[in-house]
Formats: C-alpha cells, structure tokens, sequence
C-alpha cells in the first residue's frame, strides 16, 4: 500500500464507532482531507500522539476510497498553551472553525495554512490581546481569499479618509465612504474611526508574517473588533457556532 505523508492542523474530529475518530485536516499538499484514525480513543496508540488539535503535526496516511487511514502522527510545533486560558481555547476553536469552511477539499492553500498557524503562534504565546488577534485573523482571511475591501479612499467621491474626523465602513459593499456620501449609520454600514481604519489599512498592506505587529488602544479595540468580525461574517455568510461560545465565554471572563 502507498503512503502519503503531509503536514497539517486538525479542524473537527468526530466520534466514529466506539475507538475510533473521523478527522478533518487542513494539509499543506491536498487542502482539506478526512483521515479515519481507528483506535485513537486507546492509550495504546501513541504513534497517534500528534493526532489533536492544536498541533501542527506530520501525518502519514493510507489512501482508502474517498478517505484516508491515518497510520502516524508526529507533532511539529505544538500550540499547547491555548487549552490553559478558556477564552483562548474557544477563540481557537472558532479559528480552526473558520479555516475548515474557508479551506477546500483537494486543494493546497499554503497562504491560508500559513495564516493559521501565525494566527495560532500568538494566541498560544498571548503576544497581542485575544480580540485583536481575532479581528487581524478575520480581516486578513477575507483579504487572502480575494474580498479586500476598499479602504483607501471613499468609494463614491474618492476624498480621502483622513479629512474627515470618522467615516463609515459599508461592510456588505466593502468599502468606505465618506460623512457626505454615506446615509449615515445602518444595519451594514458602520461609523469608523481613523484608529480602527488605519489598523484595517495596517492589515491589508501586510504579509501573513506580520499583520499581527500592531497595537491599539483599549478604548478603539471593541470598534475595530466589531468591523472586522462584521466584514468577516457579512463576506462569508458564515455564523459558526464557534463564534457563539466565544462570545458566551467572553461574557463571563
Ligand atoms: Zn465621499
């Protein structure tokens, strides 16, 4: 029999027969694939170590009609800490989420793996606050995957952002407009101020390695966070149920 051996994160297992799991993985080489791993509720199978999430693990897999039997799993880089803070494990839930509807199924997304494994480096090390971490996570996915709004300049008279003290962000259209041309505040346009439209900006000019190296005031964190899951959420048309307990947690935090 043939093996396959890629790199991956886990996005979903599922319960299969009594010992054994269905996992879902964002590979680099095949996308998005599913790998039965027979046996990995027993202690026994420690070549199945790496096989959890939160681990970017190799595995090595065993072709079987539509899916794969997943022999080994060995870990790379572990992003262990997330499980010892409840609001960071259910923001990184929410992330592995996302990733596993953007992610398609047989085809390679190396940027979007990347994404997520950068996104995840700073969740597990606290390097930036979970809200800004989220935000930057949403914004750039959308970005990657071709919806980069139009943030530079209004979209109907083209004056440029600066002059105005706030503008609105018309989160379906993806755009901005200015005082003047917008109607003002609705269900999808959101008044933005120049913190939160330059942190958008800071964003969208970056590369995957950096788009996570700025700060922002705590007062402008919920308004940026806001956009962000907003655009995110609107573009997609995608309300995970991750996204709920998230919240939930955050609440109670
Ligand atoms: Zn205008």
């Amino acid at each position: 029999m043939d093996f396959i051996t890629v790199k991956g994160l886990i996005v979903k297992e599922t319960d299969f027969n009594e010992a054994d799991k269905m996992l879902t993985i964002m590979t680099d080489s095949m996308g998005l694939i599913n790998a039965k791993a027979s046996g990995i509720k027993s202690l026994k199978r420690k070549e199945l170590s790496g096989a959890k999430p939160f681990l970017y693990s190799e595995f090595t897999l065993a072709q079987k009609g539509d899916y794969y039997n997943l022999r080994e799993a060995t870990i790379i880089h572990p992003f262990l800490d997330i499980k010892n803070d409840l609001t960071d494990l259910a923001l990184g839930f929410y992330i592995l989420d996302v990733l596993g509807n953007i992610a398609m199924e047989q085809q390679p997304n190396e940027t979007l793996l990347r994404l997520t494994l950068n996104t995840l480096f700073a969740l597990n090390k606290k390097s930036a606050p979970s809200q800004l971490i989220k935000a930057a996570y949403e914004l750039k996915i959308a970005d990657i995957e071709g919806f980069t709004p139009h943030t530079f300049e209004c979209m109907e008279c083209g004056a440029e952002p600066e002059e105005e003290p706030y503008c609105y962000f018309d989160v379906l259209n993806g755009c901005i407009l200015c005082k003047a041309c917008s109607p003002g505040e609705e269900r999808n346009i959101l008044k933005i101020s120049p913190a939160t439209l330059n942190a958008m900006n800071y964003i969208l000019d970056s590369d995957i390695k950096s788009f996570l190296s700025f700060r922002l005031d705590e007062a402008i964190l919920s308004e940026f966070s806001n956009a962000c899951e907003r655009y995110f959420l609107t573009q997609s048309d995608f309300r995970p149920k991750t996204l709920d307990y998230y919240k939930k947690v955050m609440l109670h935090d």
